[in-house]
């Protein structure tokens, strides 16, 4: 086996299955932000998200989908946040493609993104670089 996540799809670890279909497992996250936090996670290991196919994608962020919708509706949240930490460095641990889906509550205190501004040329130097034509 590849990873944790490849032992929890094979049943080697146990997990608490949200859903699961051919192409994708959710399962409840063992720490979660808030709960019912659901990682979505590929069957097919892959390390990252530019790693994965688009095929594998989209099955998988149609899961996301349903994730959400049923934390809307059965925890009655009025909101959440779809997450990938991509690469150690944005703070992933678990090397298999997965999603994050966080119910969030009025008030629960969690602020993930820390602004900053552009200095000056800044936007413009880093939009030629990374521009897809
Ligand atoms: P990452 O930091 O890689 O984006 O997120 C990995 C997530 O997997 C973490 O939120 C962590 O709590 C969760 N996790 C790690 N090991 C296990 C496990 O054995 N079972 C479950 N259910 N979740 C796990
Ligand atoms: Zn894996």
């Amino acid at each position: 086996m590849f990873c944790i996540f490849c032992k929890i799809i094979a049943g080697e670890i146990p997990s608490y299955k949200v859903y699961e279909d051919e192409s994708a497992l959710a399962f409840l996250d063992i720490n979660p932000v808030n709960p019912g936090h659901t990682l979505v996670v590929s069957k097919k290991h892959f390390v990252n998200f530019e790693e994965a196919d688009e095929e594998t994608l989209c099955q998988v962020i149609k899961i996301v989908k349903k994730i959400g919708l049923s934390l809307k509706k059965n925890l009655a949240v009025p909101g959440y946040n779809v997450a990938v930490n991509n690469d150690p460095v944005a703070g992933q641990a678990v090397l298999h493609l997965h999603f994050h889906v966080i119910p969030r509550l009025d008030n629960d205190g969690l602020k993930p993104w820390p602004h900053q501004e552009y200095q000056e040329n800044q936007a413009e130097e880093v939009l030629n670089k990374i521009k897809i034509n």
